[in-house]
């Protein structure tokens, strides 16, 4: 049996595991900390313009075609999909086709999929309805009036403020305390659809929540369904931070976490960018663990003269810095050639996308996905 180590417990890294589990493999997956997938809104974009994606970006570099991505994308979707629904977190949408969503402050989003408590409030569902966004008494970190003015300007949807109480709140509540609480009756209240902020429970029938705005519910139990999820499938799951790698001629052998040796044939490095760890901006970015490659429009950041220039400007393009991988999404090294014959690389470590882009999940989950499955073989 195929022995594979997953680093990295966001998106990229719980798909890798899964993936590579279901495939028969015996698989650890050694993870610090919750990453940038536990920040995300609410709402996933998973597909863009899949047959005019820029050359150096990492899912061109598989050498398939526009259909090929495509195809293998909507079976990574609907495998995430089931694996969610066991783990208790039913998602809803496709990879073809994104809504419309609004946040906590009234704004339009695109997703393509969204939790089953949201997708009632796509926006072109509710236009000519009435809808009421729901104010909680003592909860001021958002206005009710601002974000249903927001719905009718940006919406184009007939939405209005409705205040309401939650019991027992402390005082000085946040959108925090509401977690997990129970929604507020509505008697009486003459709307057809309702928005509530995210984050309580047992919503009526006409009601839906909105997407989040900074780290909150929606991203808090995406971690945990991803973390139930690789459980069902037998992941070994270790909380724990790796610091280094052991190889030798071209082969990793073992990962180093505190004083354990995780011995494996396959590895996947799912580190994720600067929020989940897997890239460091000192200077320059880097790859901390192994001191891989980072590219920059296909050439080494580290000898690209104009990437310095343009980042004294404005921060934007080190956020497109990132590791190069081969079309079997091995890491390259900074001389161009594949580094560790039996490692993969997956989600927001990879450069050449743009993580706040139209497949901020997009790119994690299918290199998750095949990364999983490639090590597994
Ligand atoms: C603030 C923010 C909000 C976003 N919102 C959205 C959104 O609403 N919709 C959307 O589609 N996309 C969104 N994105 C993009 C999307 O969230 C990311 O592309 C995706 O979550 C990346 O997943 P990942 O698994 O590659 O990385 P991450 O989720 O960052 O996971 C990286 C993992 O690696 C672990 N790790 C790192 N180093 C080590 C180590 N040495 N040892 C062990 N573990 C290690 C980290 O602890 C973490 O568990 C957002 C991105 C950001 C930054």
């Amino acid at each position: 049996m195929t022995r594979v180590l997953v680093i990295g417990g966001g998106l990229a890294g719980c798909v890798a595991a899964a993936a590579a589990a279901r495939d028969g493999a015996e698989v650890t997956l050694a993870w610090r900390a919750p990453g940038a997938t536990a920040l995300y809104s609410g709402g996933m974009e998973i597909a863009g313009e899949l047959a005019r994606l820029p050359e150096g970006h990492p899912l061109c570099r598989l050498g398939m075609d526009a259909m090929g991505i495509g195809s293998e994308l909507d079976d990574a979707l609907s495998a995430l999909v089931s694996w969610l629904q066991r783990a208790g977190l039913e998602l809803v949408g496709n990879a073809r086709r994104a809504g419309l969503y609004a946040d906590l402050l009234g704004r339009p989003r695109p997703a393509n999929l969204v939790p089953a408590s949201v997708a009632p409030g796509e926006l072109s569902n509710l236009r000519g309805r009435r809808v009421a966004v729901v104010g909680i008494e003592g909860v001021s970190e958002y206005d009710a009036e601002s974000t249903a003015e927001a719905m009718r300007e940006l919406g184009g949807v007939d939405a209005f403020a409705h205040a309401a109480e939650v019991a027992d709140l402390p005082p000085g509540a946040s959108l925090t305390d509401l977690y997990g609480r129970a929604a507020p009756a509505l008697r009486g209240l003459r709307a057809e659809a309702v928005a509530f902020p995210p984050g309580l429970a047992g919503l009526p029938d006409r009601g839906f929540e909105l997407l989040a705005v900074a780290p909150g519910p929606h991203g808090h139990r995406l971690q945990q369904a991803l973390e139930a999820m690789v459980a069902a499938a037998g992941v070994r799951s270790l909380q724990t931070a790796v610091h280094g790698l052991e190889g030798e001629a071209g082969r990793l052998r073992a990962a180093l976490a505190g004083d354990q040796e995780l011995v494996a044939d396959s590895f996947v490095l799912a580190t994720g960018r600067f929020i989940g760890g897997g890239l460091v901006k000192r200077r320059r970015t880097h790859e901390p663990l192994l001191g891989l490659g980072v590219f920059w429009e296909g050439e080494p950041a580290a000898v690209s003269r104009r990437l310095p220039r343009l980042e004294y400007l404005e921060p934007g393009p080190a956020f497109q810095a990132g590791l190069m991988t081969d079309d079997r999404l091995r890491p390259l090294a900074a001389d161009g050639r594949v580094a560790f014959e039996n490692l993969r690389a997956a989600g927001a470590v990879l450069g050449g996308w743009d993580e706040g882009g139209e497949m901020g999940f997009g790119v994690p989950l299918l290199t998750g996905w095949l990364a999983g499955r490639w090590s597994a073989m």
